[in-house]
């Protein structure tokens, strides 16, 4: 069944989804803003008139919006992740997942043979590629049925671009760590503000059509791994490891 496009709307900004400190509105855009870097512009597509605003945490930095914190999976299946996603986000299907199965063959060759997780990994072609060349991976996304995978039983896992997806950080890591075993790895893609803090809104990858609704600074990506009792280590702007360091 469909549902009207509506989103919660800002009446009190509130404290930060991460470090709960203080927040500012700081900025606001139309619900079809895409992103993707072979448009020409990021406002290509009918705008909708829906506006989302975005906060960024004062102490973290943090951007992230309220609008679809009352979302259903099926909300999201139906206005973010359906049949036009893959034109909003082209290399979603087949380009990144193979760019990301030779990078993390190349980064974590030591974890040949041990039990593999790919968080949030859409119908599981990242871990299809790789069980391809003979890893022990699975996949499992929280918006995708399929097996529940077993709690504390994985040394190394995956996740790309979800980070910047989910409108509750801590819950999404909380799903995350309980998979891990204690002193997994955990290699994520997720892209951060720092290098481009001074584009403000203008900065692409902040595009509620694509679904980025959270979108990190290393220090945001800090604050959330150690409250769940991790180690973290920023490589670039794009990709993250960190190490579950409590049980
Ligand atoms: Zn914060």
């Amino acid at each position: 069944m469909s549902s009207p496009l509506i989103v919660k709307s800002v009446v009190e900004i509130g404290c930060c989804k991460v470090c709960q400190s203080e927040a500012t509105l700081y900025g606001v855009t139309d619900f079809n803003t895409a992103c993707h870097s072979q448009l020409p512009n990021r406002y290509v597509f009918p705008l909708t008139g829906v506006a989302i605003y975005y906060h960024q945490c004062q102490s973290c930095g943090l951007v992230y919006t309220h609008a679809f914190d009352d979302w259903t999976p099926s909300d999201f299946a139906q206005h973010v992740y359906n049949d036009g996603y893959a034109e909003f986000d082209p290399e979603y299907a087949i380009v990144r997942p193979r760019r990301n199965r030779d990078l993390v063959l190349q980064l974590f060759e030591r974890f040949l043979g041990k039990k593999m997780l790919d968080y949030g990994g859409g119908t599981g072609t990242f871990a299809r590629l790789m069980r391809e060349v003979g890893m022990d991976m699975v996949a499992w996304d929280p918006f995708v049925s399929g097996e529940y995978p077993e709690l504390n039983s994985y040394e190394f896992m995956t996740s790309f671009e979800v980070f910047e997806h989910t409108p509750d950080p801590h819950k999404t890591l909380a799903e995350v760590s309980g998979f891990l075993k204690k002193g997994g790895v955990f290699f994520f893609s997720t892209g951060t503000t720092d290098e481009v803090s001074h584009l403000g809104m203008n900065d692409w990858y902040i595009a509620p059509r694509n679904g980025h609704i959270t979108i990190h600074s290393e220090a945001s990506l800090d604050a959330l791994f150690k409250a769940h009792g991790f180690q973290i280590t920023h490589l670039n702007r794009w990709s993250h490891v960190a190490m579950k360091m409590v049980a």
